[in-house]
């Protein structure tokens, strides 16, 4: 059975009421969901980066220890070498082993050289590894803090978010797909999370531009979906202004 168009209104301002009630416990809760989430972004970047000083660190400590071992291996070789020169028979096969053990002791001056080079760049990796580590160290009492502030601000308003978001999803089926889809880009594009509006005094509930006579009639009709030609909501109805108290009424 097809809604009437005053059942659709109907269910469309019971959804933005239930939306409103979810913005305002979304608003008590303001930036630090946000916050909590950058956060978390910033510590991934920061670990990331600390893995990488470490993995550096790593590789250079390979590179010393790997020299240290070329540098042993060329101190066995000159002493074969020498104890070779005891036994050379001619001035020929002494220079011959002359000049390797003079090419190993070059290897080890070379891996000298790189010793210290390496650990010069360990020292400065190391620098930054600690700074970022640092860093990272305050980061994450940050985000211990903002998670528990947010831990009570969202453990207050959890079972009423629960119930609501249930209560939307029931009250959702009620409406039409392409209707709730135009509601829910309209809301998307409001500021104030609104989508469908009464008439007040006269004007727009919504951009508070004034609402022509005939229009509010057309409103009231129920013929059709009318929105505001100004913002676009939709208007679910014209809200009736209060009867003014009469003046000596009993008490
Ligand atoms: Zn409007």
């Amino acid at each position: 059975m097809e809604n009437t168009i005053a059942q659709k209104l109907d269910n469309l301002l019971k959804l933005q009421e239930i939306d409103s009630q979810l913005d305002n416990i979304l608003k008590i809760r303001g930036d630090l969901p946000e916050e909590v989430s950058d956060l978390e972004d910033e510590i991934a970047g920061f670990e990331t980066r600390t893995a990488k000083f470490k993995g550096e660190i790593d590789n250079l400590n390979a590179t010393v220890d790997s020299l240290k071992n070329g540098q042993k291996d060329s101190e066995k070789l000159i002493a074969k070498y020498k104890d070779q020169q005891m036994n050379v028979r001619n001035n020929r096969e002494f220079e011959a082993i002359t000049k390797e053990i003079e090419l190993q002791e070059l290897e080890m001056q070379l891996a000298d050289k790189r010793i210290s080079e390496a650990k010069a760049r360990t020292r400065l990796v190391e620098d930054d590894l600690s700074n970022t580590q640092g860093i990272l160290d305050g980061r994450k009492e940050d985000l211990k803090t903002k998670k528990s502030e947010l831990d009570v601000i969202t453990g207050e308003s959890q079972e009423e978010e629960k119930g609501l978001l249930a209560q939307r999803e029931k009250q959702a089926d009620k409406i039409e797909p392409r209707l709730l889809k135009s509601y829910q880009k309209i809301r998307n594009n409001s500021l104030n999370g609104l989508a469908v509006v009464m008439v007040q005094r006269g004007a727009c509930g919504g951009c508070f531009n004034v609402v022509p006579p005939q229009r509010q009639a057309d409103i009231r009709e129920h013929k059709k979906i009318i929105v505001c030609e100004h913002c676009g909501r939709v208007f679910g109805g014209v809200e009736m202004p209060e009867p003014a108290p009469e003046k000596g009424s009993k008490r």
